[in-house]
């Protein structure tokens, strides 16, 4: 009596948590993070437990037979739910219909030749190899692919291996008692539905979790980038900033703001879309260009910011300027219908060093006196503040953006 409440409770769960996921995967618009595929697989193994409890005791009716295939089934439907929750694409419906076929004539075989124990030991031995290759699969995943989901994954991992356990030890009962083992008045038979309905009720919570992960990680993403050229915004460079100043250790920064050189002309005379073009080549540039861990942001219009971390060298941070400077004058964007490729320049201002967050407003005022004063003197050069700290690489004669 007992079990048969526990079975319905995990056939409750299953369902309710299918309905749940594929709800959810509804919600996702583009990828779906596997939610569909979990939602099916739960609904297998709700329709499964729901067989069973139909069946009663062990039999060899055809209501078992199919019971069996969907249990052994639903592992994969996981797995291949895993595989595109991490971006994976993975195909669903051939390699399930295969299993389906193959391990439903496998059933009818062993029924023929062996009879219903037989039947029922396949399948606890089948789940317990299937469950220690999905346990060996995450372990995997959390070492390759999903690093920072180490605790989650090392948590799947724990129960699935559990399940493994418990299906190896049903197999080996199976083999010592035959279907006396499946009574329902043994505690291992309890052990085991109370084990999956505690699996049921914490790995659904566990998904849901990994979904929301997933999305505010990705939303916190873009919040933090600029559609056009996809480097980091204002919002981003503060956080990268801040994530930098937070180690003890961490050494001066220094802000370059860099403007392009009459970019309204490039937009005038060949279009917003051409200076859109110049836009992207340039945030190219400086992500080819700046050293791993600088941030590079474009804070508005045609003006872009640079944190260069470990700035204490002064020598240093202006021959990484005026590489900047020059890798930008000689970038060339060819477009549709031109005959010469499209180039531009750009005046660069230098803050002094700063040793905290919240010495980037500061920084950017005075990198912004400096860009001006570069400005005036006639673009396309390196001007630093204060002006007494102006080392090396001053521009070259101004070039107005123009086709090369
Ligand atoms: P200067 O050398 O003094 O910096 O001159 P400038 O022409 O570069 O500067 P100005 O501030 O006069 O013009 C900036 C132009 O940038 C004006 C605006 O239309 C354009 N702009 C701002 N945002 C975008 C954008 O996202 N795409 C394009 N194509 N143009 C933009
Ligand atoms: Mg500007
Ligand atoms: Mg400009």
């Amino acid at each position: 009596m007992i079990t048969s409440v526990v079975i319905g409770m995990l056939c409750v769960h299953l369902l309710s948590f299918g309905v749940m996921f594929w709800l959810i995967s509804q919600r996702l618009q583009g990828d779906k993070l596997g939610m569909d595929v979990f939602a099916l697989g739960n609904a297998m193994l709700g329709l499964a437990y729901v067989m069973q409890l139909l069946e009663g005791a062990p039999s060899s009716r055809a209501v078992s037979v199919l019971n069996h295939s969907l249990t052994l089934c639903t592992p994969l439907v996981c797995w291949i739910g895993g595989m595109r929750f991490f971006g994976r694409p993975a195909p669903l419906l051939k390699p399930l219909c295969a299993l389906a076929l193959v391990y439903t004539a496998m059933q009818l075989l062993v029924q023929w030749q062996l009879g219903t124990a037989a039947r029922y030991t396949m399948l606890a031995f089948a789940s317990a190899l299937t469950f220690a290759a999905m346990t060996a699969a995450v372990v995997y995943a959390m070492r390759r692919i999903a690093r920072d989901l180490q605790v989650e994954m090392a948590l799947f991992a724990v129960l699935i291996c559990g399940l493994g356990v418990l299906n190896a030890l049903k197999g080996v009962r199976l083999l010592q008692d035959g279907l006396d083992a499946l009574d329902a008045r043994h505690r291992f038979q309890s052990v085991f539905y109370i084990y999956m309905s505690f699996l049921a009720t914490v790995l659904a919570p566990c998904m849901i979790w990994l979904v929301l992960r997933r999305l505010t990680d990705a939303l916190r993403a873009t919040a933090a980038r600029d559609p056009l050229t996809q480097l980091l915004n204002r919002r981003g460079l503060v956080a990268g900033l801040e994530g930098h100043f937070r180690s003890r250790a961490a050494s001066p920064v220094r802000l370059l703001l860099l403007d392009i050189d009459h970019f309204k002309r490039i937009n005038d005379t060949w279009g917003h879309k051409a200076g859109d073009e110049m836009l992207c080549a340039v945030a190219q540039v400086l992500r080819r260009t700046l050293r791993h861990g600088d941030l590079a942001s474009r804070t508005g219009g045609e003006e872009f910011a640079v944190v260069c971390l470990d700035a204490g060298d002064e020598s240093a941070m202006a021959q990484l300027a005026e590489r900047l400077r020059a890798a930008i004058e000689q970038e060339s964007v060819p477009l549709p219908g031109l005959d010469q490729p499209l180039r531009c320049t750009v005046t660069i201002g230098v803050s002094p060093a700063f040793r905290s967050p919240d010495g980037l407003d500061a920084a950017m005022q005075e990198a912004d006196i400096a860009l001006y004063r570069g400005k005036a003197a006639g673009r396309n050069r390196v001007e630093w503040e204060p002006a007494q700290e102006r080392a090396l690489g001053a521009g070259s004669v101004p070039v107005a953006a123009q086709p090369a």
